[in-house]
């Protein structure tokens, strides 16, 4: 039997229509700054799905874009927007130009701002198991599988990359909802050893077709999270959809499954964030 489609924008949908009857209730609308720095065809898509899901639930948004920044003139406005006090949320776009040290931005955010949930204060709170701002992609997968009933609870999940916005915090959360994780990257080795024992798979490499159906263990539940363009222009994740959705039993697809829901986090981070700013938690 086929796998059971995952369906993320869907859920995005229902997150953001959500979100909209939220955003009507209160008094004053939250506002979201969205950072982006040079010309990178990629990142400029992202921003501007970020603005149009704003526009769709009248998020206030500020849209700041630099064709070319100094670190330090960077800092400083990050700073200034950590002090506005109109601004509730701040997203810097990934990756920033080789010039600038995206640490020493993202950890210059203040920490009730931080909406992508990358900074050092709101990573620390994933570690230690008491999570605040959740980094968006993590938390998206989540609420996926929630939505699902899909429980994770004594299951084996595989973590195949071990990034600081996806496959590491991806591992904590995946351990905090009591399943064994295994997270790998570029040197483990053997790697289908490890892909074949998860009863959840979790893929987030950036390679076309990198895990294939003799990767999957039978009825496996896979979540795709890679975002590649073919040579003909078509966006692919990094699993061989085709093939693998004939041995899982759940997958997501690309486009459609953890996209959506990744900018619908963002969003729903950024109204906790003003609640938080507002006492309103
Ligand atoms: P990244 O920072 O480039 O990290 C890639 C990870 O894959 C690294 O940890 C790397 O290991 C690992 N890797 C590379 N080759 C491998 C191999 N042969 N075997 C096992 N692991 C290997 O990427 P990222 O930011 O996490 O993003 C990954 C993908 O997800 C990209 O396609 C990106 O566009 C996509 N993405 C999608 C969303 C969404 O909303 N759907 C959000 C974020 C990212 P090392 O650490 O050893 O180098």
């Amino acid at each position: 039997m086929e796998a059971k489609i995952l369906d993320g924008k869907a859920l995005a949908l229902k997150i953001l229509g959500d979100l909209k009857k939220e955003i009507a209730s209160f008094k004053k609308k939250p506002t979201l700054a969205l950072v982006l720095v040079g010309n990178n065809p990629s990142s400029k898509i992202y921003i501007k799905q970020k603005i149009l899901a704003c526009k769709k639930i009248s998020l206030n948004y500020k849209f700041l874009h630099f064709e070319n920044i100094s670190q330090n003139d960077l800092e400083k406005k990050i700073l200034e927007l950590n002090q506005d006090e109109n601004i509730d949320g701040i997203m810097v776009q990934l990756p920033l130009p080789d010039n600038l040290d995206t640490f020493q931005i993202q950890q210059l955010i203040d920490p009730q701002k931080d909406v992508d949930g990358f900074g050092p204060t709101n990573l620390a709170y994933v570690f230690l198991g008491k999570p605040k701002i959740i980094p968006a992609t993590p938390k998206g997968i989540l609420e996926l599988l929630d939505y699902y009933n899909l429980n994770l609870e004594g299951k084996l999940a595989t973590v195949v990359g071990r990034s600081n916005i996806v496959g590491k915090p991806l591992s904590l959360l995946l351990l905090q909802r009591n399943a064994t994780v295994i997270c790998t990257h570029s040197k483990t080795k053997d790697l289908a050893r490890f892909t074949k024992l998860a009863d959840f798979l979790f893929v987030a490499v950036g390679k076309p077709k990198f895990i294939t159906q003799d990767m999957v263990k039978p009825g496996a539940v896979v979540v795709d999270v890679g975002i590649n363009k073919t040579s003909e222009g078509k966006i692919v994740g990094d699993v061989d959809f085709e093939n693998v959705k004939k041995v899982a039993s759940f997958i997501t697809p690309v486009p459609g499954g953890v996209g959506p829901l990744t900018v619908a986090s963002l969003l729903s981070n950024t109204i906790y964030a003003y609640k938080l700013r507002n006492g309103l938690y």
